[in-house]
């Protein structure tokens, strides 16, 4: 058999395992906890820390290509797996995406081509930056160069003062500051880039957030523009073109009350908006991924249903009367019209935690978003 490799253990390594094995390939995970959602999948777990020599040669050793699921596995890593295997995304790429400024930096100077700009930014590094603030940059949002994600690492700030206080808080680390922009909505866009140079683009995503978290992701969008599609995606292709990605990669951007698009960030790996693509594409973000990685042809991207994805969080075993945590009810949320569940096997349910996504297709987006309502009111989630 043919062994694919994963750096990191969480839900997106889970789901990667399953399409890759669907498709015939044997899959080793590297991740440091033992009880992991894509450990207990994986034909084989290697539990280590991500920066463990011998681990990284066994998993390269036993692998034709490795990617990686968690943003911040060290790119050095990635670099050290490259030496023995193919790696998609490779270390540069991924290095990127781990860093706000140097994406910033990226975006900007690639901004021409793209035809989208980030928004406007600041690092700060220092008191005298925090003097150095432009006024039409408050308000605004401080965040962490790195490791941010679900808008941890993030603070909103009015004034000067503000940021002193948000990065005194956070420990005088390098931060950007970012201008809070008014947003209409927002959309994501899965591309995916073959090693031969072959890219595609999947149909583009509207984006609920709540708490900083993704609450919902409805494609088509009912907001979404054809214009606003057909920009964000061109800018997508010449995104992964520019970066000489293999593999898939999402990008997140914004529109702007008037209109503008606005691009955000970017994930180097298959992508929480993108599990739509599971149940309601031909090719899944992670069978694609696995494709790229084996150097086959890039498959279909083509939405056979319109659908929405509701995430479920550790807060839905807690509604109700009482602390207790208890299973809800799945058996009403399956009996609803185009539900697919997917839970991702963790036992300790906990609020804000990710433990599942239900995604309902049908064959017009009411039916999905009436089957949407319906799971909301099952499992005690306002809307
Ligand atoms: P993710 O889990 O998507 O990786 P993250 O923690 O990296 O999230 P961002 O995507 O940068 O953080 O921001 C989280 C959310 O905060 C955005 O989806 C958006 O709703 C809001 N937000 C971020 N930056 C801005 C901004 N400049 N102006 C207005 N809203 C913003
Ligand atoms: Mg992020
Ligand atoms: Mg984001």
């Amino acid at each position: 058999p043919t062994w694919l490799g994963v750096m990191g253990g969480g839900q997106l390594g889970r789901m990667f395992v399953h399409a890759a094995q669907m498709m015939g390939f044997k899959v080793a995970v590297l991740e440091p906890a033992k009880d992991c959602p894509a450990g207990h999948a994986a034909d084989h777990l290697i539990c280590a820390g991500y920066g463990d020599e011998q681990a990284l040669g066994e998993l390269a050793g036993q692998c034709v290509a490795v990617t990686t699921e968690f943003e911040n596995v060290p790119a050095q890593s990635m670099a050290r797996l490259a030496d023995h295997c193919f790696v998609a995304p490779n270390a540069a790429c991924v290095s990127v995406a781990q860093s706000r400024i140097e994406e910033k930096r990226f975006f900007t100077d690639n901004a021409q081509a793209s035809g989208v700009l980030p928004a406007p930014h600041k690092t700060i590094a220092s008191l005298q930056d925090i003097e150095d603030i432009a006024d039409d940059l408050l308000p605004g949002i401080l965040k962490t160069v790195r490791m941010g994600y679900d808008g941890k690492g993030q603070v909103r700030v009015k004034t000067r003062e503000d940021v002193r206080a948000a990065f005194e808080k956070m420990g005088n680390v390098t931060c950007l500051l970012e201008k809070m922009l008014p947003l209409a909505y927002e959309v994501s866009v899965l591309a995916a880039r073959g090693h031969n140079g072959a890219s595609v683009v999947y149909p583009i995503a509207e984006n609920v957030h709540r708490d900083g978290i993704l609450f919902t992701t409805t494609v088509p969008g009912p907001n979404v523009t054809a214009e606003c599609a057909r920009k964000a995606q061109d800018a997508a292709l010449v995104l992964i073109e520019r970066l000489g990605y293999v593999g898939v990669l999402c990008i997140e951007f914004f529109v702007l009350q008037d209109g503008s698009l606005v691009v955000n960030e970017m994930a180097p790996r298959p992508h929480n908006s993108g599990h739509y693509t599971i149940d309601a594409c031909v090719t899944s973000q992670f069978a694609q991924q696995a494709r790229a990685m084996a150097r086959l042809p890039l498959g279909d991207v083509r939405q056979h249903s319109p659908a929405v994805m509701l995430n479920i969080l550790g807060d839905v075993w807690f509604e109700g009367e009482g602390n207790a945590a208890r299973e809800p009810a799945w058996d009403a949320v399956l009996a609803l019209p185009g539900a697919n569940l997917h839970l991702y096997g963790k036992d300790d349910p906990r609020r804000g935690r990710k433990m599942g996504h239900v995604t309902f297709v049908a064959p017009t987006l009411a039916e999905a978003q009436d089957s949407l309502r319906q799971a909301c009111a099952i499992l005690g989630i306002p809307l």
